[in-house]
């Protein structure tokens, strides 16, 4: 048995100015062999790797692309990245399965289903008879196309996620019963018309996202015949026309069975519709809420400029408003600037100095913010996060901390998804022992804080990924589709 693996991790925000261009597919590209020693952090693919040893299949490796998230992909770098992923299949010569990592929400400027545009042609390369199996993010956007075009397509279930290992292992076990007769997957995709947004979509006791994901488990474990039950949650900022959630249920034969499992979960997902109701809280309002709290740190999320979600990460609400309070304590977990990174290291520690931050990409993320204070420390940037579901090593760029008189500012040089405490503490700042953190991200924070934080506060901030579908300028989203519409 040879298989070929690799994967197209790519997602898109749709609406985000900076696009993502060939230059930034080829830095995240992981080429060749090198895909076969890809560390276990967020990997289908190591998952899948186990299970292929196990069995002493040969294994081809592809590339594994992996590219910073912005806005919508260059025809340049998707046409880059195909050609590149099919040139090395047809290098690999015959192979007896593929099996994909894919994000499943990858939009460019010309093709709206990035995802179901690669799959199309692995399968038109390698036949029908030869299994295309691939691994989707928790918040994958599924298309008919994906579904058409594989033999399998399974979704993590866990979020923030920390069961892509899981996944892969189980691709490789049905893999294999496919290939000695003993299973023939049979996959059926359904949708309800709902997108939520990201908020609400964390995945522990008492959200409803949890209810959903047992109830499908359930499905699965009291029929065998049922090979897996997904419910990719959607991701509302990269926009296709199938935005949003969907159920994805691959059983032995058996497509009566797969249509009524389906059908079920997307019934039980509608009646769920109203639980991922958004709420948050003005700026204004979530400063004073959290200078008044006796008992901190308190947590405050930026949510609409979530590092995780392709927006430049340089917004300036809660700083502004946070300088304006002069709230003692508080620390802003990342503005991304470069520029200011720069000077500050040119000025030295300790100096003292004023400069103009944040807001500088476009114009959708608050306005840029002067700061005086003196320069605290400064980092070269790469830390390993320090939670049970996210592991891995990250490149934050160059960084700078001003103290602005009790308000400490983390300057980047690159966008960050600030979620965790290991963010601060490589930078020499205990969050435990600060009044006012601020995060940028969407819920992972959540998780990331879970027994730090003493109050969590989401915030209505200004920007591309704000949590409010109704201020984004969808254009190809089908509709009607709930929140958007009333239904
Ligand atoms: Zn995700």
């Amino acid at each position: 048995m040879r298989v070929a693996v690799g994967g197209y991790q790519v997602s898109t925000n749709s609406f985000a100015t900076q696009p993502m261009d060939l230059a930034n597919f080829q830095q995240g590209t992981v080429r060749g062999d090198r895909v076969l020693s890809m560390g276990p952090g967020h990997s289908a693919i190591f998952g899948f790797l186990k299970g292929a040893r196990e069995r002493n299949w040969q294994v081809a490796p592809l590339h594994f692309i992996y590219p910073v998230m912005y806005g919508k992909v260059t025809r340049e770098a998707h046409e880059w990245a195909k050609e590149e992923l099919l040139a090395a299949l047809r290098a690999a010569g015959r192979v007896d399965g593929v099996f994909m990592q894919l994000h499943g929400t990858a939009v460019a400027e010309h093709e709206e289903d990035c995802d179901g545009d690669l799959l199309a042609a692995i399968r038109d390369l390698v036949g029908k008879s030869t299994p295309v199996f691939a691994s989707l993010d928790g918040h994958a956007n599924v298309t008919p196309r994906m579904a058409e075009n594989a033999d399998m397509l399974i979704a993590v279930k866990t979020n923030p996620h920390s069961d892509f290992n899981a996944i892969g292992y189980r691709a490789a076990e049905v893999m294999a019963a496919m290939k000695d007769g003993s299973a023939k997957p049979c996959l059926v995709r359904a949708q309800p018309a709902m997108a939520p947004a990201l908020q609400k979509l964390y995945i522990a006791p008492g959200w409803p996202m949890e209810h959903l994901v047992r109830l499908a488990q359930n499905e699965r474990r009291r029929d065998a015949r049922i090979l897996d039950v997904s419910i990719p949650m959607g991701f509302f900022v990269s926009e296709r026309r199938e935005t949003g959630m969907s159920v994805l249920v691959t059983t032995n034969g058996e497509p009566g069975l797969a249509a009524d499992v389906a059908e079920a979960m997307k019934e039980a997902c509608w009646a769920k519709r109203h639980a991922f109701h958004t709420d948050m809280v003005s700026v204004d309002d979530a400063v004073a809420e959290a200078m008044d709290s006796d008992d901190g740190p308190v947590i405050l999320g930026d949510l609409a400029d979530s590092g995780g979600a392709g927006t430049p990460g340089d917004g300036t609400a809660l700083l502004a408003a946070l300088l304006k309070a002069n709230a003692q304590g508080a620390v802003i977990g990342s503005i991304s600037d470069p520029e200011a990174v720069e000077s500050a290291f040119r000025a030295g520690i300790g100096s003292k100095l004023t400069l103009t931050v944040g807001a500088k990409i476009d114009r959708f993320h608050g306005d840029p913010v002067e700061i005086s204070g003196r320069v605290q420390s400064l980092h070269s940037g790469i830390y390993t996060t320090g939670t049970a579901f996210i592991s891995r090593t990250v490149d934050r760029g160059r960084i700078a901390i001003i103290d602005c008189g009790g308000v400490e500012v983390i300057l980047t040089s690159k966008p960050v998804l600030v979620f965790e405490p290991n963010h601060f503490r490589s930078l020499g700042i205990d969050p435990a022992a600060r009044r006012i953190v601020v995060c940028k991200a969407e819920l992972q924070h959540r998780a990331g804080f879970a027994g730090i934080g003493k109050r969590f506060i989401d915030v209505d901030t200004p920007g591309l990924a704000t949590q409010v579908l109704s201020r984004l300028p969808y254009t190809r989203i089908r509709r009607p589709v709930f929140p958007l519409d009333d239904i």
